[in-house]
Parts: structure tokens; sequence; C-alpha cells
């Protein structure tokens, strides 16, 4: 018998009656290609590029190592072949290999060269991050090196010259002797040893740092929406956004369509996010677009995926948002903006729950919950045409209308004061509160840029502040102009309430300055002083 004789059917055997299955007389085991491509992509988003590379490349070193050692033990006479190798490697579904060239070594010329089709791990490397810049099968010259440095005796290296990873139309392999390769290739080399540990401590340390970050914001996240009264901190405290908050816990449940309405900057992504988090699909994908923000046609790719070459600049094929969000929750934002073409497509798959990419023919199947997000009044928009009414039933199965900022004041510090610890969280510097006067302000001003323009307002205070507390000059100019108005804000103050804020900030601004302030305000000093003594009574009795 020869090594090529070997038959997968043979050498694979499951034990009658159980959940074992050997191969060789070993115990083996069996992974959908897919599983482990998220495998190793989940190692190198959590442990970055290099140490997940070492980490495979001595994982499939070992493969090799032991493939070998079993083959030395069962059927010495085959090891010796030079083709057992490569077979074993396509006998594990690994690779498909051909034209392996061999000398002793030892001249300029490989131990071993090769080409491989068919790599696993380039197909998935592709799939989950594109064109790589670099080889990617790490497994497989791991495997290969494992195995032949067993069979000589001599540690010997296998890298690769071109990988299908990197757009090659074919992956090609050199194995040779450490010695033989020089030091230009070191840094390859090192991920066959664990002493690359420094540049992979280095990576790990950016990476958790980006995890606490993520982790950070996603706790203030929470803590916006966490309503468990014994929490003290809890941002949201006005009973509209209470409201708020039990609805779309409520909806989370259901699998119903939901439009989620409200002013630029309430938060319509968080709540979406929110729902998703709460509902049965929580452990699948949460996947968001803004509509807006694109043209049809990248809208449209985006959103269905494409095939290779189904236009200009398409190398490869992509999949879409509609199946990325599969299982998931898929939010679109900003729907009101679409175009009556894309009406159409959207109104389509949720019909027909099933899409075909850009170039395609044939369809696949989706599943996901819709949640759309607009800052525009769709009933309206239906009613002059611009929206389709077939769509918006669609879509609006429940609407949730998140309340602007100003019509819940008793948000406006809580939230600012969450921010506020937030930014200054990792700074040296301590920023702890807002003087009164600066609190005032936030809750006079009518906020029409909602919670993200208190959030930019905050940290453009926290970058001025100099001293422990923010402060009136340290807040943006238009929050130290506003005079409320009732009409958008909704509240009444009295002429002596507003009068009294007015000549105190303008004192302020003239750094105590009497005269000054006097003269600016256009009154006598004799009747600023009356006022000031009065405010003063006013505050000690
Ligand atoms: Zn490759």
């Amino acid at each position: 018998m020869q090594a090529l004789d070997l038959d997968l059917n043979e050498l694979l055997y499951r034990l009658p009656n159980s959940g074992i299955i050997q191969f060789m007389g070993q115990r083996v085991l069996l992974f959908d290609a897919l599983a482990l491509g998220l495998l190793r992509e989940e190692m190198i988003e959590t442990l970055g590029l290099s140490a997940a590379r070492g980490i495979l490349t001595r994982f499939g070193y070992a493969h090799g190592w032991r493939t070998a050692e079993i083959m030395r033990r069962d059927h010495p006479d085959l090891f010796k072949e030079s083709w057992a190798g490569p077979h074993l490697h396509a006998l594990h579904g690994l690779v498909t290999p051909e034209q392996t060239t061999r000398t002793d070594g030892e001249g300029a010329e490989p131990l071993v060269a090769g080409v491989w089709h068919d790599s696993y791990e380039a197909e998935q490397h592709r799939l989950h991050f594109g064109v790589a810049g670099e080889p990617t099968c790490w497994t497989l010259t791991g495997f290969a090196s494992g195995y032949v440095s067993n069979r000589t005796g001599r540690e010997v290296y296998f890298l690769e010259t071109a990988c299908c990873g990197m757009g090659a139309p074919v992956c090609k392999i050199e194995g040779r002797f450490r010695e033989k390769w020089g030091t230009s290739v070191e840094e390859q080399l090192s991920y066959y040893h664990m002493e690359s540990v420094d540049t992979v401590l280095a990576e790990l340390t950016t990476k958790l740092k980006g995890v606490e970050k993520k982790l950070k914001k996603r706790q203030s996240q929470l803590s916006c929406f966490d309503l468990d009264d014994e929490l003290p901190c809890g941002s949201c405290r006005s009973a509209a956004m209470k409201e708020t908050i039990d609805m779309a816990k409520r909806i989370a449940k259901t699998d119903s369509s939901v439009v989620i309405s409200g002013e630029t900057g309430v938060g319509k992504e968080r709540i979406a996010r929110f729902i998703h988090d709460e509902s049965p699909r929580s452990s699948k994908p949460f996947v968001a677009i803004n509509c807006g923000a694109l043209t049809e046609t990248l809208l449209e790719s985006e959103l269905f995926g494409y095939a290779k070459g189904a236009f200009t600049g398409a190398i490869r094929d992509t999949i879409g948002l509609f199946e990325a969000a599969n299982g998931g929750t898929l939010l679109l934002d900003e729907i009101g903006e679409i175009s009556p073409g894309m009406q159409v497509k959207i109104l389509r798959v949720l019909q027909e729950r099933e899409i075909r990419r850009i170039g395609e023919s044939r369809t696949r199947p989706v599943d996901f919950r819709i949640l759309s997000a607009t800052n525009r009044n769709l009933s309206e928009e239906v009613e002059v045409g611009r929206f389709r009414q077939d769509l918006y039933y669609r879509l609006r199965v429940i609407e949730l209308k998140l309340p602007p900022l100003r019509e819940r004041e008793d948000d406006i510090l809580p939230l600012a004061r969450t921010i506020l610890s937030e930014s200054t969280g990792q700074g040296e510097r301590k920023i702890t509160s807002f003087t009164p006067q600066a609190a005032e302000l936030l809750l006079n001003y009518h906020w029409p840029g909602n919670v993200r323009e208190l959030q930019n307002v905050v940290e453009y205070a926290v970058a001025l502040a100099t001293g422990d507390r923010i402060d009136i000059d340290d807040l943006p100019e238009e929050l130290r102009t506003a005079i409320p108005n009732p009409a958008i804000t909704g509240k009444i103050r009295s002429l002596d309430e507003v009068e009294k804020s007015y000549i105190l900030s303008v004192l302020e601004r003239m750094a105590g300055n009497k005269t000054k302030t006097a003269e600016a305000l256009n009154i006598g000093i004799a009747t600023l002083y009356r006022k000031l003594n009065g405010y003063e009574k006013q505050r000690n009795g």
C-alpha cells in the first residue's frame, strides 16, 4: 500500500452507539469550518492579530506533530513516503495540496515547495476580514512544520510565499530547515515560538483598553435605562422617559416591527439597541445602518450584498446587512430618507422574507426583526405621497415616541452628571460637579439637539474647565446667551427671576466689576446696588 491509498472511509470510524469518532485510531472532532472561522475571528478581535496568529500557528504545529507520531507508530512503511504528509493534510479536509517538489534541503532550494488549493483558513479569513495584507494559512503551515519536523528530526518551518487570503489564486508554500531561512523572515518564524510574547502583550494591552472602554460605555448606556430605584444614579428620572422605557421593555418581548420616532439626538439608536438586548434575539447580531447617509446604489449594496463581479469594484462576494442581521435585529435609521425605489425593494424583502444579492439569481432566506427610526412624521409623509403606505404599515406595527429632552427636565441634570463622570473618569483632572449657576443654565436651555447636544456641551465644558467644578464660563456661548423661550421650553419664569439671573450672569462676565456691569446693562450703578442687595436679602432671608 502507498500513502496515497489511505482512504478516508477506512480511516474514519465511529464507535458504535457513541459520540466518539476516531481517525487512525485517535479520537477526532468534526467542526464546521465556519464555526472555526468564527472562533478565529473572535481570537483576533479579543487578542489581536499577533497573539491569534501565534496561537493558531502552534495549534497547527501540534496537530501536524501528533499526526506524524501516529503515522510513525501505526504505518511506519507509509510514513517514509514523502507524499504521506500532504495527503494526510488533505484527508483532514484542511487543504488540497499539489505539485510538491523536494530536495535534500541543504542547498539554496527549499526542502519542500508546493501549491495549496482550497485552504479552509484563507477562505474563512477572507470571509470574516476581507483580503489580508499578509499570509493567512497559519494552522496549515503550522501543521506542515510540525509534521515535517517530526519526520526529519530537525527544525523545519513552512512559510507561504503567496496566499489565497491575500488574493492570490493559490497558496504557495516553502519548507526549509531553520538555519536555511536566514534572518529576513525572523518575524514570521517568531509565531512558532512563545518568545514573541512582548509584541503580543503590547497588542493585548491595547485590546484590553479598547474592551474596557466599550464596557464602560455600555455600562453608562445601561445606567441611562436603569430604572431600579435602589440604584441612586439611574440617569432617567422623568415620568415621560420611564414610561417610554417601560413600553420598550414590553415591545422587546414581541417580534413586531417598531418605528422609533423622535427629534435628532434623543437617543433613538440607543433605545433600538435596548429593545434588541431585551428581546429573545439578544444573543444574535444587532445591525444598524443610517439610510440617510448613503446614496441609493450604496444603500442597496450595503443592505443586499453582492456577487463578485456584479459591478466595478465588486472584487469578492459580499454579504449584505439583511443577511448579517440573521437571527437578530436590523435597525434602519432615518428610514424617512429612502427613495421610492428603495422603498419597494425593502417592502419586498419584508413580504417575502428572502433576498437576492446584487448580481445573483438565487434567493436566500433571511430572518430578522426590523426596527426603524426617523425624525420625520411618517404618517404625514404617507399622506403627501412621499412614503409608501404599505411599507409604512409593515414597519410601524408599533410606534415608540421618544420625548425631546426639554420635555423631560428632570433628566437633564442626572444625564449631565453621568456624562460628566464619564468624560472625566479616565483623566487626572477631577471635575466633580456643576456650579449652581451652570446647572441653572443647563436647565434653562431648550436643547434642540437633545441628549447628543448635552453630551457635546458637557464634553466641551470639561475640556475648558480650569477649576474642579464646571462654571458658566465653561459652557458654550449658545447656552450662556440663551433666553429661555417659553414657546419652546413650555416653562414660564417671572420677569424678576429672569432679570436676576441675567444681571448675575453679566456681573459674572465682568468679573464682579459693578461699574462695568451697570454700564453694560445700561442702568445706574445705584440701581444695580439696590438689586444686588435685594438678592442678598433673599438669600439670607
Ligand atoms: Zn494561504
